[in-house]
């Protein structure tokens, strides 16, 4: 060991010498480069309003633009750019706009150039031609736009299918090096299709493969060689299935010239190794593996942690030095199956492999060296002169879809812990720089309620379906869920009847899901006064005894997450994340609330001399919670244990079409030790039960939510009865939406288009979250639509329990019909820019297709009344005012969005667009209790928010005792 780290040095030492006296011409550009990055990296907040700007610029349509965002973004730093760039931007706004954007294109593109091979077959061509002049050999790598529709994954694959025969001709007279081919290819496979969908493996190995058999059938005919990069995480696992299930196809099978990229920052990446080994040993033909270390740290940190999941990713550069190291030693040793390719810019590891080579006696070409066009130019020189075979991996592209790929260059070029800063850009010394890897003792993650919480809450992580195990977890219960049979329970009595609303699977109408016991007036009467009777124990029950019912309560629910999921696939049609999300919310209100009750019931004291003040929280009397079916869980849940914790009784009326899943939260809830005689189960017709329930005199509060006309109506009748009652009804209504999101002028359009089709028409465009109006700045108008439409024509429409289908069902027929009817008429008075085809669906299930319509006025009913349906108004706006007007212009205010990458146009909305909930450059779905409290108002709400701090005192009544402890100026105190 002692002798392979001495070699190692050697090499190193030697790699060193040669690349210093290769280091650029001073005032060369490279050398310019270089110095600027040195300059740009001194200052991180300085660098992160750089690049901020470069990724900005792709979707800067105007000169204008260029100039007014230039100053936005660098404005706030200007006091720390160099004296002769403080000055440019000073004088930019007196600047002829024309001028200045030339220069930035120019300076972008000049900085895109160090990294970006041009696109176009001759400029490929002479490219290629000069690194073979320096003895370097090449990969190329296309780069694509985020693949939103089926033309572009089209695009994509033309693309490699003339890059291929380009590359043969260009290369045509060289010679070939020791067997391994010229022309050699990297390709994305997530570029390959518009629905590369980690949780359907199979459906995306199906269409991915599709497209991807053309391509390796031409590089078979031309001798080129084709590797599979890696991109995040969420895609590793259907990547590795895509390209082993294509290569075991026969006609790939004894074809060696495929490859896959292996990513050593990803603690999986020895057992991704050991498999693909012993499965190439199996196909018996081998495969190249390009060894990288990893280009999305910074992702997969913030990916993982928003989940509060382990981060694939060693959080430690030296554990990833490290393992790199280790499997450089694996890959050499199976190289009969494994053909390595070494890729990186750190001296060090590729010193290490160069020592373990000659340790194991094999020949230089026992692996090549790959490195990053634009990367360490001087150590690829080092390399090549050694006689070491060096692929430089070339992306070809415009600067527009390269904008992303040269981002991360730039990241990782000024990365605090990269070896490129290090070595070429700090000269720290070599003997340092080629110290081994000594990874440091991981300190101890601090919990996460720590990390992100004051309050001791933290969120459930969601479920991770790019991972086998937990995909196959759904797919168990789903085929275990049986037809239910729910009563009716009043204090503790279960009642059967023959009167049954019956639940059907609305993707599959003839699958019953259960059968529910239909409640009656005189059922709720009973309910209410079962829970009457309940009020004085249970509000006399100490809250630590009601707070632990809810901790409890969570417990029961994680232990049956895969259940509950299921049956809400099966019982409302959500898909499989949607379902997750939905379980993971309920957990999260009942952990959440017992976090908030805890809080409250320390009430609050006051003492001065000779006086004490007493200040607590009592619950209002027994509360109806009545909920709707489109979250039937975790609504009903949160409202529920909202009111339970506070000391309410509660009468828990679920919606019609889904009493089966509230039967099995009633049950939980049970279980967890909530009296029967407190929490009451009334499934049944709103319409029948719903009035008593209102009108009864022993109804405190009530908590809705559902549509507008209900919620409304519900108030109305609540405050209509009060020469009845001792006491005024609370409601908390939470109602319906319309809900914008505004694409700016600067918005990126990947993220707004695939943001919009999600909000809009994930779970069919069921939520009141959903996006049902998009407002577009018209200088990106025709660009957005035509985008959008394309990738709504390229959703999955099917049932629910398949992870391949991003629309579903709506929740039942009626809806079916009343959505049917309302898009016939909608169709006749606006453009329809798409109608997807459902009919085929409806004789099995409640399918919509969805529908996109353009150019609507924004006054029309069409935008201003909530559908609850897949369908999506584009609304044009000239500028920012006028957006904001259209979507500040309806009854509601529950969700909004904007998409823009301007600083200015983001802090504006941020003021001015007023919703609940407002979302910047995400969608606008899928609120997480804490982190997104939820709620709106106007005609949306009352205001307070679901899963935030202010919730609970809404089921309380605050009561203050005040005792004056003076007796006979004798002072006392409380305890006394
Ligand atoms: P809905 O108003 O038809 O039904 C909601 C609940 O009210 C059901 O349990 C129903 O049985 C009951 N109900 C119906 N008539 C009643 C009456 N006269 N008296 C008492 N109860 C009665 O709503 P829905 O179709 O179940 O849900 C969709 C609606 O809910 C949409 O408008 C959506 O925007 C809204 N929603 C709002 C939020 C929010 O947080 N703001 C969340 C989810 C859903």
């Amino acid at each position: 060991m002692a002798s392979r780290e001495a070699r190692i040095h050697e090499i190193g030492h030697e790699l060193f010498a040669a690349v210093g006296r290769s280091e650029p011409y001073p005032l060369s550009r490279a050398w310019l480069h270089d110095r600027g990055m040195a300059w740009s990296m001194a200052d991180r907040d300085l660098q992160l309003h750089l690049f901020r700007f470069i990724d900005a610029l792709p979707g800067l349509r105007s000169n204008a633009a260029v100039a007014t965002q230039l100053v936005e973004y660098l404005a706030p730093v200007a006091d720390r750019l160099p004296w002769l760039a403080r000055r440019a931007l000073a004088a930019v706004p007196a600047a002829p706009t024309g001028l200045i954007a030339a220069a930035v294109h120019r300076g972008a593109r000049e900085l895109a150039g160090r990294f970006l091979l041009g696109a176009g077959s001759a400029t490929i061509a002479t490219a290629v031609r000069r690194l073979h002049d320096q003895g370097l050999c090449f990969t190329i790598d296309w780069l694509g736009e985020a693949v939103l529709t089926e033309t572009e994954a089209d695009a994509y694959q033309q693309a490699y299918l003339r890059l291929i025969p380009d590359l043969a001709q260009a290369t045509a007279a060289w010679p070939v090096t020791s067997g391994v081919p010229t022309v050699n290819v990297s390709i994305k496979l997530s570029a390959l299709t518009s629905r590369f969908e980690p949780a359907d493996v199979a459906g995306t190995s199906r269409r991915v493969r599709e497209r991807l058999r053309p391509i390796l059938r031409l590089a078979q005919q031309h001798g080129a060689l084709v590797n599979v990069d890696m991109e995040h995480h969420a895609y590793r696992d259907a990547t590795v299935r895509v390209f082993m299930a294509v290569l075991e196809e026969e006609e790939f099978r004894r074809w060696p010239n495929v490859g896959i990229a292996i990513q050593a920052y990803l603690r999986s990446s020895g057992d991704d190794l050991s498999d693909l080994a012993g499965w190439a040993r199996k196909r018996g033909t081998p495969i190249w593996v390009r060894l990288v270390k990893g280009a999305y740290w910074d992702h997969e940190q913030a990916f993982a942690a928003q989940r509060d999941w382990d981060a694939p990713v060693f959080a430690d550069k030296a554990a990833t030095d490290a393992n790199f190291e280790t499997q450089t030693r694996f890959l050499l040793s199976q190289r009969e199956w494994l053909r390595p390719a070494i890729a990186g810019h750190n001296v060090r590891s590729l010193a290490h492999a160069i020592a373990v080579r000659e340790e194991l006696g094999l020949p230089p070409d026992a692996f090549e060296f790959q490195l990053l066009h634009g990367m360490a130019d001087p150590l690829k020189q080092a390399l090549a002169q050694r006689g070491e075979r060096v692929r430089v991996y070339c992306p070809v592209g415009e600067l527009l879809p390269g904008i992303a790929y040269l981002v991360r260059r730039l990241l990782e070029n000024t990365s605090n812990q990269g070896f490129v800063r290090a070595g070429f850009l700090e000269h720290r010394s070599t003997s340092e720089l080629l110290m081994a890897p000594v990874p440091q003792p991981v300190p101890q993650a601090p919990p996460q309620s720590e990390r992100f919480s004051i309050t001791g809450f933290t969120n459930h992580p969601p479920a991770d379906f790019s991972r086998p195990d937990h995909r196959d977890r759904i797919r168990d219960a789903l085929a275990a869920l049986n037809e239910e049979r729910c009563p009716l329970v009043i204090d503790g009595q279960e009642i059967f009847r023959d009167a049954v609303l019956v639940s059907h699977d609305p993707s599959q109408r003839e699958r019953i899901v259960g059968r529910a016991t239909a409640a009656t007036a005189d059922d709720a009467r009973a309910a209410m006064a079962a829970a009457a009777r309940a009020l004085p124990a249970w509000r006399d029950t100490p809250w630590v005894r009601r707070i632990a019912c809810l901790e409890r309560a969570a417990e029961s629910l994680v232990a049956a997450r895969w259940q509950l999921s299921a049956l809400l696939v099966r019982e409302v049609g959500k898909s499989w994340r949607e379902a997750d999300g939905e379980v993971c919310e309920v957990i999260d209100f009942c952990r959440y609330y017992a976090a908030q009750a805890t809080r409250l019931s320390a009430g609050q004291q006051v003492d001065v001399p000779g006086e004490t003040n007493d200040s607590v929280h009592d619950p209002r009397g027994v509360a109806v919670v009545i909920a709707p079916w489109n979250f039937p869980l975790a609504i009903l849940g949160g409202m529920t244990v909202a009111a339970l914790v506070t000391g309410n009784p509660v009468v828990m009326k679920p919606a019609e079409q889904a009493p089966v899943i509230a039967y099995a939260l009633y049950r939980h809830l049970i279980k967890a030790g909530i009296p029967s005689s407190v929490l009451h189960y009334l499934p049944g017709d709103g319409e029948i039960v719903g009035p008593t329930l209102v009108d009864h005199p022993a109804t405190a509060l009530i908590a809705f939510t559902g549509s507008r006309a209900v919620g409304l109506g519900l108030n109305r009748r609540a405050t209509a009865l009060l020469h009845e009652r001792d006491h005024v009804v609370r409601v908390i209504a939470e109602m319906g939406g319309k809900n914008a999101i505004i694409v700016d002028a600067s918005a990126d359009l990947d993220e707004a288009v695939s943001s919009v089709v999600a909000s809009a028409f994930g779970y069919q465009g069921q939520k009141c979250s959903a996006c049902s109006r998009v407002i577009v700045h018209r200088d990106l108008y025709d660009a957005f639509t035509a985008r959008l439409t394309e990738a709504v024509r390229a959703l999955q429409l099917g049932p629910a329990d398949h992870a391949g289908h991003l629309v579903g069902p709506v929740i039942d027929d009626e809806s079916r019909l009343r959505l049917e009817h309302q898009l016939a008429d909608l169709r006749t008075r606006h453009r329809c820019a798409v109608a997807l085809d459902a009919s085929a669906l409806t004789a099995i299930g409640c399918y919509v297709a969805p529908h996109v319509f353009i150019d609507v006025d924004p006054t029309s009913a069409l935008a201003q009344e909530e559908l609850f349906g897949p369908v999506l108004a584009v609304i044009p706006a000239t500028d920012l005012d006028e957006a904001l007007r259209i979507a500040n212009g309806t009854r509601y205010a529950l969700t909004g969005g904007c998409f823009a990458r301007s600083p200015a146009v983001l802090a504006r909305v941020r003021r001015e667009f007023r919703v609940g909930n407002l979302y910047l450059n995400r969608g606008i779905t899928g609120a997480l209790v804490h982190r997104q409290p939820f709620g709106g108002f106007k005609l949306s709400g009352i205001g307070s928010k679901a899963g935030g701090t202010d919730y609970l005192l809404q089921f309380t009544l605050p009561r203050t005792v005040t005792e004056n402890t003076l007796r006979h100026g004798m002072v006392g105190d409380r305890n006394s």
